[in-house]
């Protein structure tokens, strides 16, 4: 088993590590963007390639991972990745997953019962995935002493006929598996619409679109700030071109707007920009360069 060691970040008294689930090489460019222009390829090959995009196949690296956040007091986790061992015939990259994802997390000191806090951005498959884990035939939460917490509109919709009515949805039985035992179990926090402070370093933003309630989160400590980005972005591709939705964002316009917000908030306060999808690091800095931006991992 190979153990990944990763940078960790200050931001003030509060670190922040990554702990990786998976790597994927999936995605050729013109799936995961359906606005996809082949002609800004060759102007970006130079830092696309080795490792935002595979020279051979052309396709797009990503990396699925969750944000562990240690303050003088709790030990948060931002989003929970994919899971193990969870149902999802329509989604192949999610099926009958075994990743040592918990060994990484123990790897990093931390063992399920510490965490006492997850912030979820939304609850979509690979956000939610490790809030359970299967015993026994049966979905029991992994982090049994955490507060889950998300936002309220993300379960009203998740949770409701209305989000499964297409049975090829490839997030199907994702609310069954990974968030409904953490609402049976009592762990479910909920934040409302309009976002707000939670503990005494984040506040939840909302960046709807690539969800029905998607927010992004804000972590400050003595001065310095970050952002966890959610989904408002999944590759740095999306930087360059911040018109480009994903083929996973649901509520087209509304994503658009959230991820110009999230460029144009994290380069005016130069906020270190925490994404859950991005390649290398998975961090960085987002910059103005004329009328455009521009991504530099960290
Ligand atoms: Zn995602």
């Amino acid at each position: 088993m190979i153990l990944h060691t990763n940078k960790t970040y200050q931001i003030g008294e509060i670190t922040v590590t990554k702990i990786e689930e998976m790597r994927l090489n999936v995605a050729p460019p013109s799936f995961l963007y359906p606005a996809w222009e082949p002609e800004e390829l060759e102007s970006n090959l130079h830092w696309l390639t080795p490792s935002n995009m595979d020279a051979t196949t052309g396709n797009l690296i990503q990396s699925i991972h969750t944000w562990l956040v240690r303050t003088r007091h709790h030990t948060i986790l931002i989003d929970t990745g994919s899971g193990n061992d969870k149902e999802r015939p329509k989604n192949p990259i999610f099926h009958h997953l075994n990743t040592p994802y918990l060994q990484r997390l123990a790897a990093a000191g931390v063992r399920p019962e510490e965490v006492d806090y997850v912030l979820h951005t939304h609850l979509h498959v690979d956000h939610v995935g490790w809030n359970t884990r299967l015993v026994d035939g049966k979905w029991v939460p992994t982090f049994p002493k955490a507060r889950h917490v998300f936002p309220k509109l993300e379960e009203d919709y998740y949770g409701s006929p209305e989000s499964h009515n297409d049975v090829n949805v490839p997030s199907l039985g994702v609310f069954e598996d990974s968030v409904a035992p953490i609402v049976a179990s009592g762990q479910a926090e909920r934040i409302g619409n309009d976002g707000g402070e939670y503990l005494d370093n984040f506040t939840f933003r909302p960046t709807k679109g690539h969800s029905i309630g998607h927010m992004s989160i804000e972590l400050r400590s003595e001065g310095q700030q970050a952002l966890f980005s959610g989904d408002v972005m999944h590759h740095p591709f999306q930087v360059v071109r911040p018109d480009w939705n994903s083929v996973f964002c649901e509520w087209q316009d509304e994503a658009r707007a959230s991820r110009r917000w999230a460029l144009e908030h994290a380069a005016e306060h130069k906020l270190l920009f925490f994404t859950p999808h991005f390649a290398e690091t998975s961090a960085g800095y987002v910059t103005r360069q004329g009328d455009r931006f521009a991504w530099r991992y960290e």
